[in-house]
């Protein structure tokens, strides 16, 4: 069934969306995006995303086209004329259209696109059976704390993973974790929940945040610093988090078990919390 999407100020039928060949998107991947979950036909932590997309905007030299309150306002129709109940709305915004040139084209207009997609979230296999991950080299650009759309390498990563019999990769860089090919990476050692400090090494996660927040919240220990791949194998338990992954226990790194091998109990627990928590307070 055809989905209606949205591009440069129109509802239409996908088939009908058209963008341009001389997109800098397209020519350059000069653009960023945003995934925010839908649960119940409501948006989870859309403020977050907003608030990152501005940030992604910002450090491009890009003009944030349209406001929260506009785009707050196209998702929930999207979410509304497409029936969405589980599911995420994409977002994306490039530099628009121009002459190709490696410099940024002076008065391009943005391109906007969003478009949904329906998934189940809650009732996801990997979250009761984990998930195995194989390591490989981050070999990304130095400025990960943007969300581009240049996705080739993490893409590469998922089918290496894929073709080693895992389910994704966990990125390494000089020993330490980075993080998952799209999701952040954590790992429990003891009482203490350890995910990667923020930089420029990793994408700032929405979820991320708000897991840290709820871990202090419930009185758990939160650790944000880096973890070597050898720290990460001999935990106690290992998971990640991501807007449609949510909490997802992982269980295994590059063949070795993790603790026991099965998803532990604080990844379960704070999946719990999460789904809670942003079901209650999703707009
Ligand atoms: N890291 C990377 C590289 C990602 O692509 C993503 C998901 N887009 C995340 C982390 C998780 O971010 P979020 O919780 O905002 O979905």
């Amino acid at each position: 069934m055809s989905r209606i999407v949205y591009v440069n100020g129109e509802y239409l039928p996908e088939e009908e969306a058209l963008v341009s060949i001389f997109d800098r998107g397209f020519l350059f991947a000069d653009g960023v995006y945003e995934v925010t979950s839908v649960l119940d036909g409501k948006l989870v932590d859309f403020d977050g995303h907003a608030k990152r997309l501005e940030r992604s905007l910002g450090e491009l030299e890009m003009d944030q086209p349209l406001t929260r309150d506009d785009l707050l306002e196209i998702h929930r129709e999207l979410v509304k004329r497409n029936n969405v109940v589980e599911g995420m709305v994409y977002l994306q915004i490039t530099r628009g259209a121009a002459d190709r040139d490696f410099a940024f084209p002076e008065g391009a207009t943005p391109t906007v696109v969003l478009f949904t997609q329906e998934a189940p979230l809650i009732e996801k296999p990997a979250a009761k059976t984990g998930l195995k991950v194989v390591s490989i080299p981050d070999l990304r650009w130095g400025r990960r704390d943007i969300k581009t759309v240049q996705l080739l390498y993490p893409s590469m990563g998922k089918m290496a993973a894929k073709k080693a019999g895992a389910d994704d990769a966990w990125m390494v860089q000089d020993e330490f974790v980075t993080e998952g090919t799209s999701n952040n990476a954590w790992i429990v050692v003891g009482n203490a929940i350890v995910t990667r400090h923020l930089g420029t090494e990793i994408l700032h996660g929405i979820t991320r945040a708000a897991v840290l927040r709820m871990a202090r919240e419930a009185q758990m220990t939160v650790e944000e610093r880096p973890f070597s791949l050898a720290e990460a194998k001999a935990a106690d338990e290992a998971f990640i988090t991501s807007a449609s992954a949510f909490v997802t226990p992982v269980v295994e790194i590059d063949g070795q078990p993790v603790g026991r091998g099965v998803p532990g109990p604080v990844a379960q627990r704070l999946r719990e919390i999460y789904i809670d928590e942003m079901r209650a307070a999703a707009v």
